[in-house]
């Protein structure tokens, strides 16, 4: 046979029959693709496994080590066939219980066959199946025709535990892997020896060899170091190489000038920023003054300060001769800006007026409904360089809109932008391209921001301005206390009685719909083999509360489907003060301010995301008044779902949450569908757990690129990064 290398296809090696299910299942065609797919885990073989393995595999494949206790054979009748069949059920004993092996067979022989070839009693077996809502039934656990593994045959001490799909078993990927290690040659090395020999790391053969054959957890241990390396190392040298692009390019440095804009504003600012906001004024002011552009995120909850501090950062700009954009996701919010920033600037922002101040500018807002004329003015004052500040939506991006000299974007709320769009603002600006500043309340824990924003610099507000009020999370659990749903509602009358308002949300709009009817298409968080009832419904609750717990109290609905008009009249009722509980989905998560509505009843809170109920119980306690939040739930003590509301529970640091929420989705979820299908370049490398891994990758690629930015000495390094192509940055927040 010809040498077997990486790219060898994995047929002309392990045979055409054993190669197809690999590829039908997992789409492997390649030795290189084989090696690549890693165990997810290692069973020792002198070990038993726990019942409680089962309990974790709920809905999917379990794998257990366990000793062969009883069997019995017993005749049923085949209907289908109308013959005697036989079903075998054999104990499995695990180190703190049991679980029951069924397996069906037409002929007898076949089910003595089986019992004395693999399942003699006391003999060690391995076996896997699938766990689904029937796998406790009588009182006991079974596993349907689990898949055996002959322990005797692969004599190894750890077992590796292979990720599988379909009709796949694990058996036969084990097969192929063994016959693809044995004859590989040429494996190539992405990691220079220098690097490899400094970090302490094996070869990349060796390190094969271990993952999917260790003698013991020492070698395995060291096979995963190597290989985690390898991917945040691979993924930093290509974000290192577009940060040294970067810097290649110029832009014109924005330094300012005392005694304009900036310091007349700063002389009629009505509070003191905080020290965070005078933090991220600094960072903010110095890359400005650099000569190449800024590209900085800016992270802090809604109301956290952040559009003050980048309005100072336009004003710095303006100082030095230069236009700011800034870009909403939407027209409201566009609107909004408008008008908060020009009344912030008050006289500041009257250029040409009578009484204007005399460093004023103007502020122009551009949106795809203004009227001809307005338009046209507004296009005017932008591209004579009058404006110092447009605001805009998308609007902004078209061709028509010509600016004098843009100096600063400001991105608000990047999610809803995507890089083209970013490109093309750049492109309108004359001297080299833009700063960029981009705002985001969604907070990105800080390995995303590393590994997927690995080329943008990043601030964080963390602190909220002095006056705002704390909001008190509760858990209402209604399986330990069913007496306490009452409670919340006598709860809502006294917060009612003190003249506030009270919002109830629910998972659903009908009690017909699927979890896919949810308002903006998301997901309801639902537990496989979940058997309590189906989760509160809008259209059910609203009714069903203003006739009893909640009677004589002036009840509204809202959700996603009625009529704009309609909604529209709900939310201007409650705002208005003229409706005391709004029963709603989460149509009210972003931008509805009412300052009177103290207090939120999330019913089946359990079905809400992480960053979702936070999102949500921001929605009270606005207006200086405590806010409470009541969670309720009928998620049992001790379960992940019960955990997952007792963290946000604990907590309103919307930076802990967001690592939280990391930690309970799983990384495709995090890093977007380029990570989770064939090709990945995240394996075993976790953004959640292994920071230090992408610590020193990260420095140690940012030397590589230092030395030789195309990596003219490392064809194999290059080669990799070619593969991993351009991630888009976006992809996490697009998930979020
Ligand atoms: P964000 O853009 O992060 O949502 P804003 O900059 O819009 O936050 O600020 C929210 C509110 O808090 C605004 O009314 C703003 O005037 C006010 N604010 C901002 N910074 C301070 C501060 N340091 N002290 C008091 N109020 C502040
Ligand atoms: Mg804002």
């Amino acid at each position: 046979m010809a040498q077997v290398t990486w790219d060898t296809k994995l047929a002309t090696v392990v045979g055409g029959q054993a190669a197809k299910p690999l590829a039908e299942h997992l789409d492997i065609q390649t030795v290189g693709e084989l090696l690549e797919h890693y165990p997810r885990r290692y069973l020792e073989l002198e070990e038993v496994s726990s019942v409680h393995d089962l309990f974790d595999a709920q809905g999917g494949l379990v794998t257990l080590v366990a000793r062969v206790g009883s069997a019995e054979i017993h005749t049923y009748l085949d209907k289908r066939r109308k013959r005697t069949a036989y079903r075998t059920e054999v104990e499995a004993r695990l180190g703190d219980g049991q679980v029951w092996m069924t397996f069906f067979d037409p002929h007898k022989g076949m089910a003595t066959g089986r019992l004395e070839k693999h399942l003699r009693p006391g003999s060690s077996v391995m076996l896997s199946g699938k766990v689904g809502q029937n796998t406790f039934k009588r009182n006991r656990w079974e596993l349907t025709q689990p898949e055996i593994t002959d322990v005797e045959e692969d004599p190894s001490p750890l077992l590796p535990v292979y990720p599988l799909s379909g009709k796949l078993r694990s058996d036969q990927v084990r097969r192929a892997m063994r016959i693809a290690l044995d004859v590989v040659t040429d494996i190539p090395d992405v990691l220079p020896a220098r690097l490899r020999e400094e970090h302490g790391l094996l070869e990349v053969a060796q390190a094969l060899r271990w993952i999917h054959r260790p003698q013991d957890r020492r070698q395995a241990g060291a096979a995963a170091k190597r290989l985690k390396f390898d991917e945040a190392f691979v993924a930093q040298v290509a974000l290192a190489q577009r940060r040294h692009e970067q810097r290649l390019v110029r832009s014109e440095p924005r330094t300012g000038a005392s005694g304009g804009i900036f310091d007349a504003f700063d002389a009629r600012m009505p509070f003191e920023l905080t020290a965070g906001q005078r933090r991220v004024e600094e960072e903010i002011l110095g890359d400005l003054a650099q000569e190449h552009p800024m590209r900085r995120l800016l992270q802090g909850e809604v109301g956290s300060g952040k559009t003050v501090v980048a309005l100072r950062a336009m004003l710095r700009v303006i100082d030095s001769g230069g236009q700011a954009a800034l870009l909403a996701p939407t027209e409201v919010l566009a609107q909004q800006h408008h008008r908060s920033i020009t009344a912030m600037l008050g006289d500041l922002a009257e250029a040409d007026r009578l009484g204007a101040a005399a460093e004023a500018t103007r502020v122009v807002l551009l949106t795809g409904s203004m009227t001809a004329a307005v338009r046209r003015e507004a296009l005017l004052e932008t591209a004579s360089g009058a404006a110092g500040i447009v605001i805009g939506t998308h609007a902004l991006l078209e061709g028509v809109v010509q600016f004098a000299d843009l100096g600063l974007v400001v991105v608000d709320e990047q999610h809803r932008f995507g890089v083209e769009q970013r490109a093309a603002l750049s492109a309108k600006a004359g001297q080299g391209p833009p700063h960029e500043l981009v705002m985001t309340a969604t907070p990105i824990p800080r390995t995303v921001a590393m590994t997927v924003f690995g080329d943008l610099a990043t601030s964080a507000l963390t602190e909220l301005p002095a006056g705002r009020s704390p909001i008190q999370t509760t858990v209402v659990p209604l399986t330990d206390q069913p007496a306490w749903f009452d409670r919340v509602w006598s709860r809502v009358r006294e917060e009612v009685g003190k003249g506030h308002q009270v919002y109830v949300v629910c998972p659903r709009i009908a009690a017909t719909d699927k979890d896919a009817t949810l308002e903006s298409g998301e997901q309801l968080l639902d537990e496989p083999g979940d058997e309590r009832p189906a989760p509160a419904a809008v259209e059910q609750v609203a009714p069903s509360l203003a006739g009893g717990a909640l009677s004589g109290l002036r009840v509204a609905a809202m959700h996603g489907r009625l009529p704009a008009e309609e909604k529209e009249r709900a939310m201007l009722a409650f705002a208005a003060g003229e409706v005391d509980v709004l029963v709603s989905t989460t149509v009210i998560e972003v931008g509805v301010d009412v300052a009177n509505a103290t207090m939120m009843v999330l019913l089946d809170a359990d079905r809400f995301g992480v960053s979702q109920l936070h999102q949500l119980r921001g929605r009270v306690g606005r207006g200086g008044h405590h806010g409470l939040c009541l969670m309720v739930t009928t998620a049992y003590a001790g379960s992940a779902s019960r955990a997952r509301l007792e963290a946000v529970a604990s907590t309103t640091d919307g930076f802990k949450l967001a690592e939280l929420d990391l930690e309970l989705r799983r990384e495709g979820d995090v890093l977007g569908k380029e990570q989770s299908g064939k090709g990945r370049s995240l394996r075993l490398l976790s953004i959640i757990k292994d920071v230090d891994v992408i610590e020193e990758a990260r420095a140690a690629a940012t030397d590589v690129i230092e030395t030789d930015p195309l990596l003219e000495q490392t064809p194999l390094l290059r080669a990799a990064i070619d593969a991993l192509g351009r991630r888009a940055e976006t992809d996490f927040l697009d998930k979020a």
